[in-house]
């Protein structure tokens, strides 16, 4: 499969990297306005090649280089800096977005192409990049909350001592400050959380959980102001993706598409099935008032913010 990246600074880099690793892309092409940075890209992840697969990886200057391409993922623009939120984003990547999306959609097959968004903020650029393609909803996925989802897990496998891999919790609404944890779905193993907490002994009290809660909204901060930006994890949930979608996997990922439409289309992360035509359906996990409030307030962010930039 070919598979084209967009924007190639330390997010694209990574992302090149993590989906070369996956072993499923014949060929990947790399696209950055600053040329010579995607042709450094493409000769260091060319030379890492020789100790993994055999990938063709080829920086291109035009974007008809894409043509032939299944997934087009789309990581260019403006990042956060020590102290801005990804809203402080919006106005600049909504141009960055308005820029890429029609020279791709010139040069893409509009039956088959699946759009990767991974530029912030995130569920607002997945609504304008769909409006902009007119491609059907299922098709524009970003990678909403799969790295938040990751991150709660991975605090809960420290706190509960057990394997991420058997974490089932979910954080759902934006990819941003107003996300929310689904506390009321949190499965371990087979046994729902509160269930598992009593029969192990383990405390979760209110405080801990906001303080959990806390923790994961400022994750991306704390790693910005250590590294100046965050890029493994947010590639891994991408290369996730892409496995899922090549392999039509049908697994359940918190992805952002657009819901409704008109007045009504709104961005989200909730929990969605993803196979080889992207979002194949939406379920709605169990959810206690204050959660359900929570993720309404997440929505109506997220749309304030679009209709801001609309
Ligand atoms: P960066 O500054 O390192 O790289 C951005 C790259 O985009 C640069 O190479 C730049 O030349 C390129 N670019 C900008 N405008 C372009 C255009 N119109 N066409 C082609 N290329 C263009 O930034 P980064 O750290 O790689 O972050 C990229 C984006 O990913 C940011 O918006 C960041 O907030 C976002 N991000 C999202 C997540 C997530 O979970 N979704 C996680 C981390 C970062």
């Amino acid at each position: 499969m070919k598979i084209s990246i967009i924007g190639l600074g330390s997010v694209g880099s990574a992302v090149a990297t993590a989906v070369k690793n996956t072993g499923l892309a014949r060929e990947i092409v790399l696209f950055d306005r600053d040329g010579i940075r995607a042709r450094a890209a493409a000769e260091d992840l060319g030379h890492a090649s020789a100790f993994s697969y055999d990938v063709k990886i080829t920086a291109v200057n035009n974007y008809r280089a894409i043509r032939g391409s299944e997934i087009v993922i789309i990581a260019a623009g403006a990042n956060q800096k020590p102290g801005e939120t990804r809203t402080d984003l919006l106005n600049k990547n909504a141009a960055v977005i308005n820029d890429i999306v029609p020279r791709v959609m010139a040069n893409v097959d509009a039956k088959k192409i699946k759009l990767i968004i991974v530029t912030n903020p995130l569920d607002v650029m997945v609504m304008l990049a769909q409006k902009i393609s007119k491609l059907p909803a299922a098709r524009v996925i970003g990678t909403g909350t799969m790295l938040d989802s990751a991150r709660l897990r991975a605090i809960l496998s420290r706190q509960l001592s057990v394997s991420t891999q058997s974490i089932d919790a979910y954080v759902l609404g934006e990819h941003g400050d107003s996300s929310m944890i689904n506390w009321s779905s949190a499965c371990i193993g087979a046994v729902a959380l509160n269930d598992f907490c009593r029969q192990t002994k383990i405390s979760l009290p209110a405080t801990t959980r906001r303080t959990i809660e806390h923790r994961v909204h400022n994750a991306a901060y704390e790693i910005i102001q250590g590294r100046g930006a965050t890029w493994d994890g947010i590639a891994a949930a991408v290369a996730d993706l892409v496995r899922c979608i090549i392999n039509d996997e049908h697994k359940i990922l918190t992805v952002s598409v657009v819901d409704g439409a008109g007045d009504k289309a709104l961005a989200m992360s909730l929990p969605r099935i993803v196979g080889e035509n992207g979002v194949i359906a939406t379920l709605n996990p169990k959810m206690d008032a204050a959660e359900s409030t929570a993720l309404r307030r997440s929505g109506k962010i997220i749309r304030k913010n679009f209709d801001s930039i609309a």
